[in-house]
């Protein structure tokens, strides 16, 4: 068992990392300047293998081996930022104007960086081999970076896969490990309704898509509703409606919309996109109208390993105690793309409080201002230092 004051000899370094890291926001798949940084630290703490530009996008995978043989564990950060105007005080506030660090993955990088560095100098604790997956694109764009990391075939060999993330709603020195569901898989949709334009005082002969719209869209509350098993999790939520251009008096041609989809089950999802499609294509030839539907697949639901999950816990509650350290039923129906290591092993994802009242540390993920409390930067490496080594011991 690692703990804090074992790491303390690193904590500057960490947070510094972190600082810098919030200088510098990039976009998904354009994360140049973050990757660089990376390389330069990964090469002065000395790694074994080291991947750069992994997949022909910006991600970096490279691995420490112990001194004793044995299983391969992946730990893994994205470092991609978001669209987002800072609005924080802090003094490494963004230096790119209109993006911004607001989910936290600066500090995931930094966490990361600060592990490889101490297992890099402890090589004789390690029985195996640590992955170390740095990579682009979490927030998109779909199919977002973790596709390219696994697609990679550097992942091949990986036992277990474990990752965290920030979490400004929990208080630092917290834990939070879902039993089983993490966040919902994130498939979204759009869907053009086409009817026949014409004089708003003269329905009858148009085709009227705004009405058929209308039907369509409240029939798919029913679809959630009354179809599927109040004991699973779906949500369907539009985010767009298109049709006409202003006048009050003109029936449209067509009318656009789209929304997103959220389960934690393949099968549910399939139900519900398989009965969306039927109630649009029926309700158009009641109302002689046409429907062009797409689903576009997005993330995986990321779905722990219960003994996985267990396992995190257990690496935890001796540094964390008892009362900070939850293993429960914390199903989100957010999207993380971590889901996609999980398709190839066992493993089990976690979240990191980091919110501190007194510094302001407050507000939510993609806010623009979030600030994370910083005394939780070194708690992650340890999670991560103790979870990997914690998976690598056991038979
Ligand atoms: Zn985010
Ligand atoms: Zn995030």
């Amino acid at each position: 068992m690692i703990k804090v004051s074992e790491l303390s000899f690193l904590e500057e370094e960490v947070v510094d990392n972190y600082k810098f890291l919030h200088t510098i926001p990039e976009l998904g798949f354009q994360e140049y300047k973050t990757a660089e940084f990376i390389e330069k630290q990964l090469k002065s703490y000395g790694v074994d293998e080291l991947h750069t530009g992994v997949n022909n996008t910006t991600g970096i995978i490279c691995s420490i081996t112990g001194a004793t043989p044995g299983k391969t564990v992946l730990l893994r950060a994205d470092m991609d930022a978001l669209p987002l105007r800072e609005s924080t005080d802090v003094d490494f506030r963004s230096q790119r104007d209109g993006f911004m660090h607001a989910c936290g993955h600066d500090g995931h990088v930094a966490m990361l960086l600060g592990a490889v560095k101490f297992l890099a100098e402890n090589r004789e604790i390690i029985k195996g081999r640590v992955k170390f997956v740095f990579q682009p694109a979490e927030e998109g764009p779909h199919p977002g970076g973790a596709h390219f990391m696994a697609e990679s075939g550097l992942l091949d060999d990986v036992d277990a896969a474990f990752g965290l993330h920030l979490n400004t709603c929990s208080p630092t020195g917290s834990v939070g490990i879902p039993r089983r569901e993490c966040t919902a898989s994130t498939d979204s949709f759009s869907m053009k309704v086409i009817g026949k334009g014409g004089h708003g005082a003269a329905p009858y002969l148009a085709v009227d898509p705004i009405v058929l719209t209308s039907n369509i869209i409240s029939s798919y509350q029913s679809i959630i509703s009354r179809e599927i098993d109040p004991r699973s999790t779906a949500v369907l939520s539009f985010g767009t409606i298109q049709g006409g251009d202003g006048a009050s008096n003109i029936i449209p041609n067509e009318v656009f919309l789209n929304g997103t989809l959220r389960t934690f089950d393949d099968e549910v999802k399939r139900f519900i996109v398989k009965r969306m499609e039927e109630v649009a294509q029926s309700l158009a030839s009641a109302h002689r109208g046409r429907v062009e539907f797409k689903v576009i697949e997005g993330y995986f639901p990321t779905i722990n390993d219960e003994r996985m999950a267990l396992l995190v816990r257990d690496a935890l509650l001796p540094l964390l105690g008892e009362e900070n350290v939850d293993l429960a039923d914390l199903a989100n129906t957010g999207g993380e793309d971590f889901g996609r290591y999980l398709q190839d092993s066992p493993g089990a994802f976690y979240w990191l409080g980091c919110r501190n009242e007194e510094k302001g540390c407050t507000y939510m993920m993609h806010n623009p201002n979030m600030k994370i409390d910083l005394d939780a930067l070194i708690l992650g490496t340890q999670c991560h230092v103790n979870v990997a080594l914690k998976f690598l011991m056991e038979e």
